[in-house]
């Protein structure tokens, strides 16, 4: 299983210190920002797997990124925690309107946050699990339980790296997933592995599930990022 990344945004270095070490001792992985606003520009190139906000940020706050993340297609439906401070003035109703998902107050103990972090991750795990599901788009069929991929009935020959790669894209159809994500969810390498493995596989892909694939209706390719599944073209076929 490769490892879920978690992005943070924290100005005090020895919080952001803590938060690090403790979390990627936990087998999460974690990268760090100083502010809102280099997040969110990292956002533009890969997107975690969930987000971990302080409030009280130079510039841009911890409510403002929130916001930001919920109304970017790539960003909107990763779980977000907040951190805020006992002593800050902090509007939980607003922040869950703003659509985190948690808050953590500070101080905190190491332990909550580990607890707070893994609760969050089981929960949406929960909620997604797709496993059993049959997806089914245009004449493109994937039974995620018996790993098998139907092309208008007909069963593909897909190696397990295609199959995952193919289901990862359809579970997050619409949305823009960059080459490093998508080698570090279906390859489990580091994040800046050998990315050119993906459009190799992406290739092979094409070949099996499109009509023509050097015009392709299902996979894009999102220039200098990465790929998406595209669910309007295919659902109109
Ligand atoms: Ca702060």
């Amino acid at each position: 299983m490769s490892k879920q990344i978690i992005f943070t945004v924290e100005d005090e270095a020895h919080i952001q210190q803590l938060i690090k070490y403790n979390l990627e001792a936990n087998g999460y992985k974690v990268l760090t920002f100083d502010t809102g606003e280099q997040l969110l520009e990292e956002c533009k190139r890969t997107v975690p797997d969930l987000f971990l906000l302080d409030i009280m940020l130079p510039g841009v706050d911890g409510l403002e990124v929130c916001r930001q993340l919920r109304q970017n297609l790539q960003t909107k439906s990763i779980p977000v925690i907040i951190l805020t401070a006992k002593n800050e003035e902090f509007d939980k109703v607003l922040g869950l309107e703003l659509g985190a998902d948690d808050y953590i107050t500070k101080p905190f103990s190491v332990r909550e946050l580990v607890a707070r972090v893994k609760a969050l991750f089981r929960r949406v795990n929960l909620s997604n699990q797709n496993d059993s599901e049959i997806i089914s788009y245009g004449n493109i069929t994937i039974d995620c339980s018996r790993r098998e991929v139907f092309k208008d009935n007909k069963l593909l020959d897909l190696p397990l790296k295609e199959f995952e790669l193919l289901k990862l894209l359809i579970l997050n159809r619409g949305k823009v997933l960059s080459r490093e994500i998508l080698l570090e969810k279906v390859w489990g390498f580091d994040y800046y592995g050998e990315t050119r493995t993906v459009d190799v596989h992406i290739r092979y892909l094409r070949q099996k599930i499109e009509d023509d694939d050097s015009n392709p209706v299902y996979i894009e390719t999102i220039r200098g990022i990465g790929y998406r599944f595209n669910d309007k073209g295919a659902v109109n076929k």
